[in-house]
């Protein structure tokens, strides 16, 4: 039944070339998170050399710093005051003395003791 061999034939090329093509797109995938974590990986090293220089330099920056410097300043500002809506969102705030996060409502704080008002 030379039909139905060549049907056969036809059918399991069609199969290996979708198996080939899972593979290939299985591969491309795993080589692209691959590549994507590298990537992050060498990102968090030149964050932590860019913070180590930051915290040794920002008394005197440079000429070319400068600009970043004041960016980073404005950034972690900004996110003390995020930090702070979300404490009051979740009906906290931040002690004015010690900073630990204490019930909005509170009279005095747990931690260190501080009178509210
Ligand atoms: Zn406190």
């Amino acid at each position: 039944m030379a039909f139905f061999d060549d049907l056969q034939k036809n059918l399991s090329a069609a199969g290996k070339q979708a198996a080939d093509k899972a593979k290939e797109v299985a591969d491309l995938t795993m080589k692209t998170a691959e590549l994507r974590r590298e990537e992050q990986e060498l990102k968090d090293c030149y964050a932590r050399i860019g913070q180590r220089l930051y915290e040794s330099t920002k008394e005197v920056p440079s000429e070319a710093d400068l600009d970043d410097f004041n960016q980073i300043e404005a950034h972690l500002n900004n996110i003390k005051n995020i930090e702070e809506e979300i404490q009051q969102l979740k009906g906290k705030k931040p002690c004015p003395n010690c900073g630990k996060t204490i019930d909005a409502e509170s009279k005095f704080c747990n931690y260190c003791g501080t009178v509210l008002e």
